[in-house]
């Protein structure tokens, strides 16, 4: 595999792990993150460039990887790296609406540069190995253009076609369906909490769910353990806010995706936020 020019722009836990993964394929990579100290580990082993413009110039291939489109949008459409953008190829890992990833490859089209939406259906843990899916929308030539750096990324990396908001939607339903699953796990286990009820005779009644992933959340909630997560509860709120804004451009019902978001910001508020995922659970019971 030839070498090729990567720039990575965001080093938390995702951006961190596409860039070591890069770096581990012997590309020659450039990252920038906002707090500097992220980059340490990559001294020595990757260019670290001191702005965002920088890090634009030294590549062809710039991927994205920030809490979400705002935070990509301004540093982005600062009128310097836009024009240093372009000709270029931006892959969007950040999360987004569809209605986002459509406008965004509307500006990259007006700015002269390719453009890819990706989402990630797997966890830092699984970048780099033979799990997991990344799921890419965007022109086929442009797709094909990266298929050789992106392909060792994860287990499989599927291309949806040519209609932006495509693989943001396949997120926000399957993000949906977990996170929608997990509040109502939190809501449920804490009306058994108040009555009394023991965990473990709930859990035969639930046959409809995986047995090993339902003990899992159970003992995370009796043991009160929500260890700090590969995804941090702050960056699944604001992927939550993000899931109310594409349930309402397309029209549908915000309705439980009010109710996720909004469990979410009290188990935030409650002091869970650089928690995993399960530490929704306490956004139900004050005692957690
Ligand atoms: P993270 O660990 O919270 O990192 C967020 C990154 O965004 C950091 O580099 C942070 O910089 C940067 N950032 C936030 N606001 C910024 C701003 N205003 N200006 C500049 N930089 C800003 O998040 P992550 O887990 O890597 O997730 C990154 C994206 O991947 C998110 O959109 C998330 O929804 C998505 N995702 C995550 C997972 C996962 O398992 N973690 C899985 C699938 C998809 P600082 O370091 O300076 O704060």
């Amino acid at each position: 595999m030839g070498e090729r020019a990567v720039s990575v722009l965001g080093l938390g836990w995702m951006g961190a792990a596409l860039a070591n993964t890069l770096v581990r394929e012997g590309h020659d990579v450039t990252v920038w993150n906002r707090t500097a100290h992220k980059a340490r580990p990559l001294e020595g082993r990757a260019h670290v460039a001191r702005t965002v413009r920088a890090a634009v110039e030294a590549s062809d291939v710039i991927f994205v990887c920030l809490l979400n489109y705002e935070a990509s949008d301004e540093l982005l459409r600062e009128a310097d790296v836009a024009a240093a953008l372009s000709g270029k190829t931006l892959v969007q890992f950040s999360s987004g609406t569809p209605a986002r990833a459509r406008e965004a490859g509307e500006w990259a089209r007006r700015h002269g540069l390719s453009y890819l939406d990706c989402t990630m259906s797997a966890g830092p843990q699984h970048v780099g190995s033979a799990l997991g899916t990344f799921y890419y929308a965007g022109a086929l030539e442009v797709f094909e253009s990266v298929r050789e750096v992106i392909t060792p990324l994860v287990g499989t990396s599927t291309y949806c076609g040519e209609e932006l908001g495509y693989a943001a939607a396949l997120d926000f339903a399957h993000l949906g369906a977990f996170t929608g699953l997990m509040t109502v796990l939190g809501s449920v286990v804490a009306l058994l909490d108040a009555e009394g009820v023991a965990l473990e005779d709930f859990l035969p009644t639930v046959s409809f769910l995986d047995r090993e992933f339902l003990e899992g959340v159970v003992e995370a909630i009796s043991e009160e353990r929500y260890p700090s997560g590969r995804a941090a509860l702050t960056t699944w709120k604001a992927w939550a806010d993000q899931f109310v804004s594409s349930a309402r451009d397309a029209g549908v019902d915000d309705g439980v995706a009010r109710l996720v978001r909004d469990s979410l910001a009290v188990a935030v508020e409650r002091g869970h936020g650089g928690e995993d995922i399960y530490a929704v659970f306490s956004a139900f019971s004050p005692s957690r």
